[in-house]
């Protein structure tokens, strides 16, 4: 029902400052209506069903969070019932290597789901979401590039080509670590984008930070520079945190418009 990313590369900031955006962010799509909410930063996880909870085990339960790049999600159930074990996000696998925040639903997911059992996939979950991860992960091991490494974004390529529906999703992964992918068709997705000041890129060889939501009202106290995804776009920042925009496999450009006049 409402997803919030956040990646931030060359600021040093606390965890649990970068926590406290993600959270927050989560309060602001409150309002959108939620059954669950959940949140993953590095390797970490969380589960939890309410965003207060939420915040209550995620500043308690001791973390190793190492790196800059979150993605929490509430959850308006379609498939599966509201519970701890459906609440996203959700995983390929017991290490994690892909992980994903999915707003909207997957109409093939069936199939799909036949399908991955049939390759030895275990599911935890009953919900459409739970497919994606799987199938990042076999996307991941069978497709081969005739002439290149398979980036993440192609690989989200190749995941946008098997599912239909209506998604807005938020991915990352321990085999492209640092990075993360934002792609949707149907359900909105706003990046927010914001700058390292001058001092900072003299003083820290600071970069950027941006800023992914549902909704562009929950970016207002970070950003007012914010790019609207089209249908099929994937961004993908790389774990040097620069941004590309694509649509499907083609190179995009996106004007930034400024988040002002909505908020
Ligand atoms: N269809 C997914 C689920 O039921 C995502 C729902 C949502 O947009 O929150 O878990």
């Amino acid at each position: 029902c409402g997803i919030f990313g956040y990646a931030n590369y060359g600021i040093p900031v606390s965890q649990h400052a970068i926590l406290r955006t993600l959270l927050t962010g989560l309060r602001r799509l409150e309002y959108r209506g939620y059954d669950s909410a959940g949140l993953a930063l590095d390797g970490a996880s969380i589960d939890d069903q309410t965003v207060e909870t939420l915040i209550q085990s995620s500043l308690t339960k001791p973390r190793s969070l190492s790196n800059h790049v979150g993605i929490a999600h509430t959850r308006w159930a379609t498939h599966g019932a509201p519970s701890v074990i459906n609440s996203h996000p959700h995983v390929s696998d017991a290490d994690a290597q892909f992980v994903v925040v999915h707003n909207g639903i997957i109409t093939n997911f069936k199939p799909l789901k036949e399908m991955l059992l049939s390759k030895g996939y275990h599911f935890d979950s009953e919900t459409d979401t739970e497919v994606i991860a799987k199938l990042l992960k076999y996307l991941y091991e069978t497709v081969r590039e005739p002439d290149a490494r398979l980036t993440f974004p192609r690989l989200v390529m190749h995941l946008m080509h098997a599912i239909d529906g209506a998604y807005a999703l938020l991915l990352r992964s321990t085999a492209y670590p640092n990075e993360l992918v934002a792609c949707k068709v149907g359900s909105p997705l706003v990046l927010g984008l914001k700058p390292a000041t001058h001092e900072e890129i003299i003083k820290e060889g600071s970069k950027a930070n941006f800023f992914f939501s549902s909704d562009a009202s929950a970016l207002v106290e970070h950003t007012d520079k914010v790019v609207y995804f089209e249908d099929n776009d994937i961004a993908h920042i790389s774990n040097e945190g620069e941004l590309q925009m694509f649509n499907f496999g083609d190179p995009a450009t996106r004007a930034i418009t400024s988040n002002r006049s909505i908020a």
